[in-house]
């Protein structure tokens, strides 16, 4: 197998970077080596973002219409179909997730794009003409400038669609800094980007450790915007690094998310939601349905039909098919969750499924986990674990489900399951998260805007409201007469 070298993507090609060392990615699945990364330095942050600066000040990309950025955009999701096979396999190497899964991530990518070119059309302002007879304005929505992107390693090729495109369609420069474990995606969306017709310089990627690089990017004098998605605890940083510089940011942070489960719902796609709530992408998703709440007078029955088609979730080889859960992203974080299962044994919880560390080819592999009778004030119930373990809690009424749901430090994503509308609406007002779900889970669309509230974060991303993050309003008075 022959192993991918990325060097920094600057100014339209892969360049030495400052420094000369390269961070080295094993597969989590089978420890053989698979890429490297440019270990970025400060110095290579500084280069990107000259570029990315000299392409905003003086390039064409922020200039041209929005039907040229719309065609040039369109280009690169037919690029991204093209090397489709390419992409997903690096996916799957490089972050362990099941192939079914990191084929739907390139869709959703590519998805991702085609609704950006369509916002790059529509971008627009308003105008004033009731000022008095010599007296117009403009409200004039310009890009933001160059933007910082700042990517997580669980979806490495589905959150740079979650922002790149965005960014682009508003007529912005970008400097994106991959996730350390798996940038191999962002250096092949960006050298795709560029063969589409984005102009050298426009969309620069810098790999490396984020502790080592990233506060400078962050409180970079050069920056207009941050956009960030990762750990609540790196959010903090970002966002104080910003604040300083009195520079805007958006950050989607982590999750606890509840899976409320009431008696009236359609119960078998419920069992399907549980369990694709809390083993999707092997559990390495901030809006996975982690917490599942069920309803007091269904709870045993309900519990025992998901811990048994749970017990046949096949963990094991991310290329095999029929795999549903694959590799964790590495041994550090293996130990974690194991230490999350140890603490749910520690503090009472009945482990009803699993709680092992996976035999596998040498890999970092969990097994599904399930534990019942989980009460709030278990470490398993606050924390958030980002693997295939799922607490399971029972409540009696409506109030109940709300105030456990809403028990948490987060508020990224809540799921309900019932087939009654007022009980939807009702526990849906009620819950503090910037999304909800009803009867379905981890769903959603390139129009639909993903937020968070409380400890998730802050900003949107997606959607016309994503879309404008990357936007800056000026308002032009003119005088006449
Ligand atoms: P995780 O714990 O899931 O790895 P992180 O928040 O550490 O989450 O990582 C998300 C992204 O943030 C990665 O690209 C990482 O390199 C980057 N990162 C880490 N530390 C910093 C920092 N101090 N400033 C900016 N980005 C950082």
């Amino acid at each position: 197998m022959s192993i991918r070298d990325y060097k920094h993507f600057i100014g339209g090609r892969y360049v030495d970077g400052v420094g000369t060392d390269s961070i080295e990615r094993v597969s989590p699945a089978n420890g053989q080596t698979v890429a490297r990364y440019a270990r970025g330095t400060t110095g290579d942050i500084d280069l990107a973002i000259e570029a990315a600066r000299t392409a905003f000040d003086e390039g064409p990309w922020p200039r041209m219409s929005g039907m040229d950025r719309a065609n040039i955009l369109h280009a690169w999701a037919d690029r991204l179909r093209e090397n489709k096979d390419r992409l997903v396999r690096i996916e799957v190497e490089e972050v362990g997730k099941p192939i079914r899964f990191a084929r739907g991530d390139i869709d959703g990518a590519i998805g991702l794009i085609r609704y950006a070119a369509s916002l790059a059309l529509q971008m627009s302002g308003s105008a004033y003409t009731n000022l008095g007879e010599n007296k117009t304005a403009m409200i004039m929505r310009e890009p933001a400038g160059v933007v910082a992107l700042i990517t997580p390693w669980n979806f490495p090729a589905l959150i740079v669609a979650q922002k790149a495109p965005f960014a682009l369609a508003a007529g912005c420069t970008v400097v994106l800094k991959p996730a350390e474990f798996t940038s191999g995606s962002a250096f092949e969306m960006a050298a795709l980007a560029f063969e589409a017709g984005v102009p050298a310089g426009v969309f620069n990627v810098v790999s490396g450790q984020g502790a080592a690089i990233g506060d400078h990017l962050t409180s970079h004098p050069g920056i207009d915007f941050v956009s960030f998605t990762g750990s609540t605890r790196t959010g903090h940083r970002v966002v104080s690094n910003t604040g300083r510089n009195l520079v805007k940011s958006s950050v989607e942070l982590g999750g606890k998310s509840a899976n409320i489960v009431f008696e009236d719902a359609d119960l078998d796609a419920a069992i399907d939601g549980a369990l694709m709530g809390v083993f999707f992408n092997n559990g390495e998703c901030c809006i996975s349905g982690s917490r599942l709440f069920v309803q007091s007078s269904i709870a045993d029955e309900f519990v025992k039909k998901v811990v048994d088609r749970s017990s046949r979730v096949k963990v094991g080889d991310p290329f095999d098919e029929a795999t549903d859960v694959g590799a964790l992203i590495d041994d550090q974080h293996l130990a974690k969750v194991a230490a999350f299962v140890k603490s749910g044994i520690d503090e009472g919880a009945e482990l009803v499924l699993g709680g092992g560390i996976a035999a596998g080819t040498g890999g970092h592999f969990h097994e599904a986990t399930i534990f019942d009778r989980v009460d709030p004030r278990m470490t398993i119930f606050r924390e958030e674990i980002f693997g295939p373990v799922l607490s399971v809690t029972r409540f009696d009424s409506v109030a109940d489900a709300i105030r456990l749901a809403n028990d948490t430090i987060y508020g990224l994503a809540n799921y309900v399951w019932s087939r009654n509308i007022n009980t939807v609406m009702t526990v849906a007002k009620q819950l503090r998260s910037g999304l909800v779900q009803a009867n379905t889970v981890i769903d959603g669309a390139p129009q639909l805007p993903l937020a968070g509230v409380k400890g998730s974060g802050f900003g949107y991303e997606m959607g016309q409201a994503g879309f404008e993050e990357f936007t800056q309003l000026k308002t032009l008075l003119i005088h006449t007469g």
